[in-house]
C-alpha cells in the first residue's frame, strides 16, 4: 500500500490494490505503457530537433543529449549551458582591465585563450594538482586583495560555501568581480541542505552524490553576506532557443565592496 513505508517499489507493484485503485496487472501495463511511450519520445528527441548556435565555437548544429536532457551538449567543443551563458556574458558585459588578475576554479579550457587575448593574467586553480594553482576555495593560499576576478562555475555547492564566499571577498581587490553559477531552484525561499545524507539521498535530493545542497533563492544573500555587491545575467529569449540555454539559469556577479 502507499503510505505504509514500503517504499517507493510498492508505487509500481502493489501486492494489494485498495478500493478504487487499479489492479496490480493494470498498473503494471500502464507502466510499462508510459515507460515504453517516453523511450521512444527521448529517441527522437535525442536527435536533436532545432539548429543551435554555440557562442564558444562558432558551431551551428543539432546539440546532443546529456543523460535525460536533450539539446544541451555542444557536440564541438563539449560546451554545457552554463558554459555558453559564461560566453555571453563576458561578450556583453564582463570589464577586464589589461593586465586583470583571474583566478578559475574548476576552468573549462575555452576561458584562457578567450581572456588572454583580452590581456588578461589568467591562471586555474583547483584542490587538486591538475591546475595551475592548488587551492582551497574555502581556504586560499594567497594574499589579501590579489586578484581582480574569480570565476567559480558550479564549485560553492560542493563546499563550506560561507567559507568560500569570504575567501573570495578576501582575495578580490576593491571593484574586483567573483563570477558565480550554481545549481538552484528559484523557486525556493531557502537552500536545502540536509548534512546527514548518505549517498543514494545526495543523488537523489541535489541530483549529485557529491553536493552539498541545492541553492534557492537565497544565494543571493549568502553572496551580499561575504561582503560582495551583487549583479545578476540571466538565461533569457532569444539566447535560450538560439544558443540552447536553460531557461533562467543565472549567473551571479558579486563585486568587492
Ligand atoms: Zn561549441
Amino acid at each position: 500500500m502507499v503510505g505504509d513505508g514500503a517504499g517507493a517499489m510498492s508505487l509500481v507493484a502493489p501486492v494489494v490494490s485498495a478500493p478504487g485503485q487499479r489492479s496490480p496487472d493494470e498498473i503494471a501495463a500502464l507502466h510499462r505503457h508510459r515507460v515504453d511511450k517516453a523511450i521512444a519520445w527521448f529517441r527522437e528527441a535525442a536527435e536533436g530537433r532545432t539548429p543551435r548556435l554555440c557562442p564558444i565555437c562558432g558551431y551551428r548544429g543539432v546539440f546532443s543529449p546529456v543523460r535525460f536532457k536533450v539539446e544541451t551538449w555542444c557536440p564541438s567543443c563539449d560546451s554545457r549551458p552554463r558554459h555558453r551563458l559564461l560566453k555571453l556574458w563576458m561578450e556583453r558585459e564582463m570589464r577586464l582591465a589589461p593586465g586583470a588578475e583571474v583566478i578559475h576554479f574548476a576552468a573549462e579550457p575555452w576561458v584562457r585563450g578567450w581572456l588572454e587575448a583580452r590581456g588578461a593574467r589568467y591562471r586555474t586553480a583547483d584542490i587538486n594538482d591538475r591546475f595551475e594553482l592548488r587551492l582551497d576555495i574555502t581556504a586560499m593560499d594567497l594574499p589579501d586583495a590579489s586578484a581582480d576576478m574569480v570565476i567559480a562555475n558550479h564549485v560553492l555547492e560542493h563546499v563550506d560555501d560561507a567559507a568560500a564566499l569570504a575567501e573570495i571577498a578576501r582575495v578580490l581587490r576593491p571593484g574586483g568581480q567573483a563570477v558565480l553559477t550554481v545549481p538552484m531552484i528559484e523557486g525556493w525561499e531557502a537552500t536545502y541542505e540536509a548534512p546527514d545524507l548518505d549517498e543514494p539521498q545526495r543523488r537523489l535530493r541535489y541530483g549529485d552524490p557529491d553536493h552539498r545542497r541545492f541553492y534557492g533563492r537565497d544565494i543571493r544573500e549568502r553572496i551580499r553576506r561575504a561582503g560582495l555587491a551583487l549583479a545578476e545575467f540571466a538565461a533569457v529569449e532569444p539566447d535560450v532557443s538560439a544558443h540552447a540555454l536553460q531557461r533562467g539559469e543565472r549567473i551571479f556577479i558579486g563585486t568587492r565592496l
